[in-house]
């Protein structure tokens, strides 16, 4: 798991901010040097003292100490400051990354848990439980500055005291099974903490938004917010407080094997000194030679079980990233010009449902042809929608494109196809512009064509009201005098939107639901200009839309129950359509 994991961040790190490696290496050289300046000095000042005292050499001894000792220090501590910072940045270049592969993510796993657990884990893991790549490759360079640190004691060990050796094993073995128990017990948290959290982090930040603002007062929602809130701090306070109890007795085991190492210590170089084989000064050195190696040991362990623990929680991070695609994605290239579409005996059941939502549909759309598709509330008719834009692939049946399955061409290409108005489009917290345009290039806005747009989608005369006309932010969460659109004109910006795409096949689901009678009337006026010769598939309650289409496709139940123009359709007998505009019909006379 570590070596994927690095292998997977640490050439991405490499390519963005090579320094800092370079920063961190230094720095670990030097933090390996720092401890053996005082390890080398301190038998020949103790020597010194207990011999000729002679105070050039004392003073010399003590100069080295602290000059080198301090220098090392400072530039260890600016090296490490320098790697600080490059902290945030990979932090926020990682979250962009991921940002991205969330925004990209094909639309069905938006709505399955196990990806949305996946979600986030990875966010947890990569921020907040691994430290992202400064926390693991932190641990790299503590490791190999322990590894040379362990290098240069063992050298002087050697020369004085080898028996030490025995000792450190000791303590190595019983400090490495602790940490892995702890490790482990700490692993198991981070995913029961995952679940809480999801549910956690809605109740507590997501239901404070804007958005919620108006039912959580009028339902009185409060009270219920903050119970389910508490509920959710109990048991994430419960996860982390099992994980303090597991770690308690191994802590105290780790204290006694200290406490026995040293006790054997002293006794094993007190004999050494009272035998004569070693000076007092030596005597000294080997104790602090064998408390680094110890430590440095103890670290190189605690190194490994560290990165293997990031390396675990950041895995998640990697998961996440290569989750497997949900609908399948082909290469073939989408040719310019017309298209025909055609649904052949296609049926569908939501993942992880059983319901059948669409049965054996078949259905032809000509190039230009503009269809209306109307029945009762939950017919299929924007899952209808929803398998034509591939945001789910069929369960059974399949959807052809100028005679090809939509799944053999490439998906990008495919998607730019459809401009289409979902029932629940969302405009974003950013300028009127910036909503229409969506990242295109804002020349476009200049000549005019956006304004014309704002024009016939009935959106102009408010734009004139504006001070900031077309700047306005839409909303309050950046701005505050950004804009609360109501949901007519809200409709109006997604419907100038899709049209200012500009592909082929234009979607309206509901377009007109929010707007007043006359909106609606000049969106229906105007209907054949906006879409213009493209493709259309209009989904409407109001029954009279559907006059100014080809053809009408009825839903029922999931099927489609009835096919034809409006004229052949209203005289039905026992139709649905003939029913339901009659009943439609008796509001407008
Ligand atoms: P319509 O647009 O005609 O009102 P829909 O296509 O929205 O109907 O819904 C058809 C059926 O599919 C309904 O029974 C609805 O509950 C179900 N449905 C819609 N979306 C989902 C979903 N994401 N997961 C599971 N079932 C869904």
């Amino acid at each position: 798991m570590s070596r994927k994991t690095m292998a997977y961040f640490f050439p991405i790190a490499w390519r963005f901010q090579k320094s800092y490696f370079i920063v961190g290496a230094t720095k670990a050289v030097l933090e390996a040097i720092h401890p053996f300046i005082s390890i080398l000095m301190l038998p020949l000042i103790i020597d010194e003292l207990l011999g000729e005292r002679r105070l050039d050499q004392l003073f010399t001894y003590v100069a080295i100490i602290v000059i080198v000792g301090s220098l090392i220090s400072l530039t260890a501590s600016i090296l490490g400051c320098q790697m600080e910072k490059c902290d945030e940045k990979f932090q926020n270049y990682f979250t962009e990354r991921m940002s991205r592969r969330i925004m990209e993510l094909d639309f069905q796993l938006t709505e399955d848990k196990d990806a949305l657990d996946q979600i986030e884990l990875a966010r947890t893991g990569m921020q907040w439980y691994s430290g992202g790549v400064h926390g693991i490759f932190v641990q790299v360079l503590n490791m190999f500055s322990a590894f040379l640190r362990v290098a240069g004691v063992i050298t002087l060990i050697a020369i004085h005291a080898p028996v030490l050796f025995i000792l450190v094993i000791f303590t190595l073995c019983i400090s490495m099974y602790l940490s892995h128990k702890d490790n482990k017990i700490e692993l198991k948290s981070h995913k029961e903490l995952a679940k809480v959290n999801r549910v956690f982090s809605y109740s507590g930040y997501e239901l404070m938004d804007i958005r919620y603002a108006k039912d959580i007062r009028l339902y009185h929602a409060q009270d219920m917010m903050v119970e389910q809130w508490k509920k959710f701090t109990d048991e994430s306070f419960a996860h982390w407080k099992a994980q303090g109890d597991g770690h308690l007795p191994n802590a105290c085991i780790s204290a006694a094997a200290t406490a026995v190492r040293d006790f054997l210590m002293y006794l094993y170089l007190g004999i050494l000194v009272i035998k004569g084989s070693i000076t007092i000064g030596i005597f000294s050195q080997m104790i602090s030679s064998c408390r680094e190696l110890t430590n440095s040991v103890v670290s190189i362990g605690r190194c490994l079980q560290e990165i293997a623990k990031r390396c675990n929680y950041a895995y998640e991070y990697v998961k996440f990233m290569h989750y497997p695609a949900a609908i399948e994605k082909g290469s073939r290239p989408v040719a310019g010009g017309k298209h025909v579409i055609e649904f052949r005996d296609v049926s569908f059941s939501y993942p992880k449902t059983e319901q059948r939502v669409l049965q054996h549909v078949n259905l032809k759309l000509n190039a230009g042809e503009h269809l209306s598709v109307v029945g009762l509330n939950g017919a299929g008719k924007t899952t209808f929608v929803k398998l034509l834009c591939r945001l789910y692939d069929p369960t059974e049946g399949e959807i052809l494109l100028d005679g090809v399955n939509i799944k053999e061409y490439d998906y990008e290409q495919y998607m730019n196809l459809f401009s289409p108005v979902f029932q629940d489009f969302k405009l974003f917290a950013f300028s009127i512009q910036e909503n229409v345009l969506m990242g295109e290039k804002e020349t476009v806005a200049t000549d005019g064509t956006l304004y014309k747009l704002f024009e016939q989608v009935g959106f102009a005369e408010k734009l004139d009201s504006l001070e900031h006309g077309m700047d306005t932010m839409l909303f309050k969460s950046f701005d505050k005098e950004g804009i609360e659109a109501s949901g007519g004109e809200q409709q109006k910006l997604a419907i100038a939107r899709a049209l200012y795409k500009n592909a082929p096949v234009v979607i309206l689901d509901e377009p007109t639901a929010a707007l007043d009678p006359v909106a609606e009337y000049e969106i229906y006026r105007q209907f054949h200009t906006l879409v213009g010769g493209k493709t259309a598939i209009y989904i409407s309650h109001r029954l009279s839309s559907c006059q100014f289409c080809d053809h009408i496709a009825v839903f029922s139940d999931g099927h489609v129950a009835e096919y034809g123009t409006h004229d052949t359709l209203v005289d039905k007998e026992n139709g649905i359509y003939a029913e339901m505009f009659a009943a439609q019909a008796q509001y407008y006379q």
